[in-house]
């Protein structure tokens, strides 16, 4: 494997107070990068200082959106080890993203252990206290000084991290969705099975739109039909009716997400009956007048878990299970997250152990 170099900044930056840290606005002191160029590959993977770097106007990034990127957290355990969820599973995904977009594949095992060397390096920027981690953002955008479309010969690879203080700092709140009747995220065929920033451009309209409606986010239908459910925002998304759990299948322009295989297998786990398939909005408000639908919520790396309590779709609002947090709900939050903080044994092998402090 590749060798990493490392340069130390000269100077520490120093993690502020758990409750001030927000999501997203802070970052440690160092940052893993590499470069690909056709022809020699991806090349000199290195540790230097977080901070601004140069590229060229013409870089094809900013022209034609030719990037890709992955989300996922590192947490400090009680007895003060730093383990990464599911490292190898969004690495892999990463490539998947990297396919999708024409990327060059990436080395797994040589991310992996970037990943690892840059955590431990900036270790003490991971916060401890409940719902706080360390948010890990790495992505790929082409480079190349060219104002024309084509697959880019040229990448710049990052890895980039982010203290951040707990979603639920005031514990669970359902929140209120829109369906969306006229925008839509990603159609088969397209980019929505792949973490890149296309989609989120795509997404703003709608979701600014249904914020100045009083909702918190959009509840994505399919492209074709405008009839089957694909996601809430920028999560999966689970029903449970009759006691069962159901999630819209993979298809192509939904995401596949790593909380989504989480919730599955720990939900199957438990006895409980899970099932991907097809399911349409009109079939949530018919169980829902039946008196049938127990539990909505969604699923991401940033949130874990989040409770939906009411819908609405063409002018019809539905109120789910009083608008308070159901009991699957709370309990898979309060596993998945207690696996990531090493409270509870990882019986599914999903912790990437960084290093014992
Ligand atoms: C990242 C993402 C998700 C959630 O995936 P996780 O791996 O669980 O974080 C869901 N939908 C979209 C559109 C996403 O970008």
């Amino acid at each position: 494997m590749a060798d990493i170099a490392v340069t130390l900044a000269d100077k520490r930056g120093t993690l502020p107070a758990d409750d001030k840290l927000g999501f997203g606005k802070i970052f440690t002191d160092h940052m893993f990068v590499m470069d690909y160029e056709t022809g020699k590959g991806w090349f000199d993977a290195r540790i230097v200082p977080y901070g601004d770097f140069d590229i060229s106007p013409a870089a094809m990034v900013l022209h034609y959106g030719q990037a890709i990127f992955e989300g996922m957290k590192a947490f400090r355990t009680e007895d003060n080890r730093i383990v990464v969820y599911r490292p190898v599973d969004h690495l892999k995904r990463f490539n998947n993203s990297a396919d999708i977009l024409s990327i060059p594949q990436m080395d797994v095992d040589l991310l992996h252990a970037g990943l690892n060397k840059l955590i431990e390096i900036d270790k003490d920027w991971v916060p401890q206290s409940l719902g706080t981690s360390l948010y890990i953002r790495p992505f790929v955008i082409s480079v190349d000084p060219f104002v024309g479309v084509k697959v880019a010969d040229e990448y710049k690879l990052l890895i980039i991290l982010s203290p951040v203080g707990a979603y639920y700092a005031s514990g669970f709140k359902p929140v209120k969705i829109k369906v969306e009747e006229h925008f839509v995220r990603a159609v088969k065929g397209g980019l929505g099975e792949a973490k890149t920033p296309a989609n989120y451009a795509a997404s703003l309209k709608a979701s600014e739109e249904a914020q100045k409606e009083g909702y918190t986010q959009v509840l994505w239908l399919d492209a074709l039909e405008q009839k089957y459910i694909e996601e809430v925002g920028t999560m999966n998304i689970f029903f449970k009716i009759d006691d069962e759990i159901i999630t819209p299948e993979l298809n192509g322009s939904i995401l596949n997400g790593i909380t989504r295989r989480s919730v599955i297998q720990v939900a199957q786990d438990w006895g409980l009956k899970v099932t991907e398939r097809r399911i349409s909005i009109d079939e949530v408000y018919a169980v829902h007048a039946e008196g049938r639908l127990q539990e909505v919520f969604g699923s991401g790396t940033a949130a874990v878990i989040s409770p939906v309590g009411e819908l609405s779709w063409k002018g019809k609002n539905i109120v789910i299970n009083n608008n308070q947090t159901g009991a699957t709900s709370q309990k898979l939050f309060d596993y998945i997250t207690s696996i990531q903080q090493g409270r509870v044994a990882d019986k599914f092998g999903w912790i990437g152990e960084v290093t014992k402090i």
